[in-house]
């Protein structure tokens, strides 16, 4: 697996060390609030699970499911879709929205518009990476670990054809192992 990494971009303990500290945000900003987290499966799985460990208060934690490529490929589907819809039960609830990476937008600002309709309190949106560059939708992240040129990126489970999430570290792949 590591034969198939270029560049790696953030290293595990660069990522360890950001996601502390926004952890610590979110410990200020939903302070005695009711919080409801919503991870994006999968790519969020395991930014989700480091970042709600850090928490040091009671929270909710919900996931969906969304799928915005096709096998082995690095450009996204012309619609994404959501495959599993939990219960979502949030009237009560500010909600943060996990995900991997706000890429075009098209993903994330399809679930808020999803989410809203259950009339949380609030919701804000939560990422490991902001690839700004690519953006097609109006929508920013609230909460972001690092911003990110305009490549593809695997690792802290980020994926390519559903491989390489479980690497420790964000990376590039080599070019030739995403030639089809
Ligand atoms: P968007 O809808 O913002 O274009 O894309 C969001 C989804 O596309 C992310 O949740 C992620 O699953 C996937 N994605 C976008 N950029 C990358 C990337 O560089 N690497 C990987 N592995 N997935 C990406
Ligand atoms: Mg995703």
């Amino acid at each position: 697996m590591k034969n198939d990494i270029g560049e790696v971009l953030f290293s595990e303990a660069e990522i360890k060390n950001s996601v502390s500290v926004l952890a610590q945000k979110l410990a200020v900003d939903y302070k005695h609030k009711n919080l409801t987290i919503i991870g994006v499966l999968n790519g969020s799985l395991v930014f989700l699970s480091d970042l709600i460990r850090q928490i040091p208060f009671s929270v909710k934690i919900d996931t969906i499911k969304a799928s915005t490529y096709v096998g082995a490929s690095t450009s996204p589907n012309a619609e994404t879709e959501i495959i599993h819809n939990t219960n979502l039960n949030v009237k009560d609830e500010h909600v943060l929205i996990v995900d991997d990476i706000l890429d075009t937008g098209r993903t994330l600002s399809k679930i808020v518009r999803m989410v809203t309709k259950h009339s949380p309190i609030s919701i804000k949106v939560c990422v490991l990476l902001d690839k700004m560059a690519r953006r097609e939708r109006g929508i920013e992240p609230d909460y972001c670990c690092f911003e990110i040129e305009d490549k593809f990126v695997v690792g802290y489970g980020l994926d390519f054809d559903n491989r390489y999430r479980n690497l420790p570290y964000v990376a590039v792949l080599r070019d030739d192992i995403m030639i089809p």
